[in-house]
């Protein structure tokens, strides 16, 4: 007998055994957990110290480690030994399997004398990538164990070019989103600017028209117009120049000591003198130890909640719950009305967001959340939004005490 007697493992495999390595790959989601556990699988069949598997980056085709692990005699040095970095270039250059054996030398220290093994990762005439085997001092790869090596290749060629296809759905994505919210803008700038110039500009031009006389009614309905336009322009302008800022880092924050039970009241009393239909009921069982915020941006953050439910779900009732941890401050404020549907919910905090459909026709401009966050992340707190359609909506807020 010639081979190491360690190596006769490998003479044991059936199609089960590759059948069982397939399913693992096919089967598990996670690519990392599979290849863990095809390398724990393939160890007492399949002799390597090192295995690794480098990744051709299609971006700027650097080789990428997609997959390390050491076991056996390359563990205890892990941080010294060769990973075949070397081999692995020549490999994705010649896109051909290269086996490099040393010469061996009696005496020496086996980390010296790597068995390095390389195969492709090809997929029709690509090389995705190259995996790698390491055996330090040996055995040589049998004509069987480099079968079974050419087979769990092919297995990691199927794994990576699943990363790639993850990795360019994730760019596609991105640049569709990116389009979608660049239309978003120019959406709102036409509609959301030139929508109340053009009322402002035509109700003007009608009320200073000589030949006709306006009577009195006609004339402040005129004006009324005007003057909610001009509102509308306003805010929207307010609303586009805190953007910058926060996104600047240019927003001033005046931090001073703020109980917020006291402000959500003040609040509540005047958003209720001015709008006597909506129903607010608030929650608060303890008295509240006070925060460091800033007053003003914080009512901006609650006035623009109560705004939003007031226009997304108009006559439902609001509730707000006010809390406090060892952290800070929690406010959860909730409608009860249409929702949010869950392919738009991770989105609403984004900057010219707006749902498409029926919040379209409402006035807006997608900047409100995206303020809101920036306010609260400026404090050092979180926001966050769950809904459930039919149901409602709840924003939580978490302010801590110091920010
Ligand atoms: P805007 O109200 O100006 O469109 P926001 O950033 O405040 O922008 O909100 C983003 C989007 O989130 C809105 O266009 C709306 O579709 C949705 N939205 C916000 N609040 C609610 C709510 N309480 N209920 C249902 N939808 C909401």
């Amino acid at each position: 007998m010639s081979q190491n007697t360690s190596n006769n493992r490998i003479d044991d495999i059936t199609v089960e055994t590759l059948y069982d390595i397939a399913n693992l790959i096919a089967s598990n989601n996670d690519w990392k957990a599979a290849l863990d556990e095809v390398a724990h699988y393939i160890r007492p069949i399949f002799i390597f110290d090192n295995l690794v598997i480098y990744r051709d980056n299609p971006e700027d085709h650097n080789l990428d480690v997609f997959y390390a692990r050491a076991m056996g005699r390359g563990r205890s040095a892990e941080a010294d030994i060769a990973w075949g970095e070397a081999l692995a270039n020549q490999v994705i250059v010649s896109c051909g399997t290269i086996l490099q054996e040393p010469t061996p030398e009696p005496n020496s220290d086996r980390l010296d004398q790597p068995y390095i093994l390389g195969i492709p990762l090809k997929l029709d005439h690509t090389c995705l990538g190259t995996i790698i085997f390491i055996r330090f001092g040996g055995p040589p790869f049998s004509k069987k164990a480099l079968q079974l090596a050419h087979f769990l290749a092919i297995q990691a060629t199927l794994l990576v070019q699943k990363f790639n296809f993850e990795a360019q759905i994730k760019d596609l994505q991105t640049a569709t989103r990116q389009a979608v919210l660049q239309e978003n803008f120019i959406n709102i700038m036409s509609h959301e600017l030139l929508h109340p110039l053009g009322f402002i500009k035509g109700y003007a031009t009608t009320l200073m028209r000589s030949e006709v006389e306006w009577d009195k009614e006609s004339q402040r309905e005129f004006l009324r117009i005007i003057d909610e336009e001009t509102d509308k322009l306003q805010e929207l302008i307010s609303n586009l120049l805190d953007s910058a800022r926060l996104q600047s880092g240019q927003m001033r924050m005046e931090f001073q000591f703020v109980r917020l039970d006291s402000m959500i009241h003040d609040i509540i009393t005047r958003y209720t003198a001015f709008n006597p239909n909506i129903k607010i009921e608030v929650l608060s069982k303890q008295k509240l130890l006070p925060i460091v915020g800033d007053p003003l941006r914080l009512t901006q953050v609650i006035e623009n909640l109560l705004n939003n439910a007031q226009k997304y779900a108009p006559g439902a009732p609001i509730r707000i719950k006010i809390d406090q941890n060892n952290q800070g401050v929690e406010l959860v404020v909730t409608d009860y009305g249409p929702g949010i549907s869950p392919e738009h919910l991770p989105h609403i905090f984004e900057r010219f967001y707006r749902i498409p459909g029926k919040a379209e026709e409402l006035h807006g401009s997608g900047l409100g959340l995206f303020i809101c966050k920036e306010i609260v992340e400026a404090h050092h707190g979180s926001i966050t939004a769950s809904s459930e359609l039919g149901k409602g909506t709840t924003f939580t807020l978490l302010l801590p005490y110091q920010p």
